[in-house]
């Protein structure tokens, strides 16, 4: 049995897995907002339980936003501030006996997309959140890649590339990034990026659905900043493409609603690849909301 916790700033999703990969319970309660006590206890407490319930040990992988230091395992977060600094996998180990694996939310839901049935025997799987920030993870072989700092696959904050830049023109917006730094691709891939590029050119506030809407009703300055975005985000997918190359890529997120870009990437990606390069297939997320607890869960298959 897979056990999945998916730690997030309010609640904690709890899901088990049998052999098949098919989901046998789920369980949703308050994450303890500053107790790192009642933290360590409430996913204890769920691991003892349903051992209990299914006569087994489980195995044990958490998905949580932010990263594990790789040098002493504590945990860097900022949105579940009561593991924040905290050994927490350490702590878990020694308060339930037996290993556990701990990954960053989006590598997370790169997992959970990559043991689809339909991409599972696929070398490699990329991940990619267009939500309300921008990021990935990448899939080797079915396990998550995490590299030296658990920072692989945090895409969002590599900068943009030069063409990108240009692309945008002289009235480019130099966008600031909650790492601190400016030009991360989360500032402008992500929804949040959608709406600050648009309001960026054309001076008005609006939600990225309200853009999307108006530009199925071919309003002009719609159509222009999707135009806009189409390419930029084509720019920046052939940059990630041709340093990781991937064979399938699953997009998750509000954004990745957007038909369109399943239109645009093949046509508009391979002009910015090498010319050896394909651009690979890209699909949309088919776990959406759960993908967090499978990929948890799915940290133990390999
Ligand atoms: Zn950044």
């Amino acid at each position: 049995m897979y056990y999945g916790f998916d730690v997030g700033g309010t609640k904690i999703e709890f899901g088990a897995f049998n052999d098949k990969l098919e989901r046998v319970a789920t369980e949703r309660t308050p994450t303890p907002t500053e107790d790192y006590e009642q933290l360590v206890e409430t996913i204890a407490g769920l691991v003892n339980k349903y051992d209990q319930e299914f006569g087994c040990e489980g195995k044990i992988g958490l998905g949580l936003p932010g990263m594990e230091d790789a040098d002493d395992g504590t945990v860097l977060t900022v949105n579940v501030p009561a593991a924040k600094g905290k050994p927490l996998r350490a702590d878990l180990e020694a308060k339930i006996g037996r290993s556990v694996k701990i990954e960053n939310d989006a590598n997370c839901f790169a997992l959970s997309e990559a043991w689809d049935d339909e991409l599972k025997d696929q070398p490699s799987v990329m991940g990619l959140i267009l939500g309300t920030g921008f990021g990935g993870g990448l899939i080797y072989d079915g396990a998550v890649f995490s590299g030296r700092n658990h920072v692989a696959g945090e895409i969002g904050h590599t900068r943009l590339p030069l063409d990108a830049w240009f692309h945008l023109g002289e009235n480019a917006p130099l966008l600031g990034c909650g790492c601190g730094k400016k030009g991360c691709l989360d500032s402008y891939l992500s929804g949040r990026g959608f709406e600050l590029i648009y309001s960026h050119y054309f001076g008005e506030e609006k939600k990225a659905i309200e853009i999307i809407n108006a530009y199925k009703e071919g309003e002009a300055q719609a159509v222009e900043h999707v135009e806009r975005f189409m390419e930029l985000l084509a720019i920046c997918f052939a940059n990630i493409f041709t340093a990781n190359d991937p064979h399938v890529v699953a997009l998750g997120g509000g954004l990745s609603n957007f038909e369109l870009i399943y239109e645009e990437m093949p046509k508009r990606v391979p002009k910015y690849l090498l010319s050896v390069a394909k651009c690979p297939k890209i699909v949309k997320a088919k776990h959406g909301d759960s993908g967090g607890v499978r990929g948890a869960a799915f940290l133990n298959i390999k």
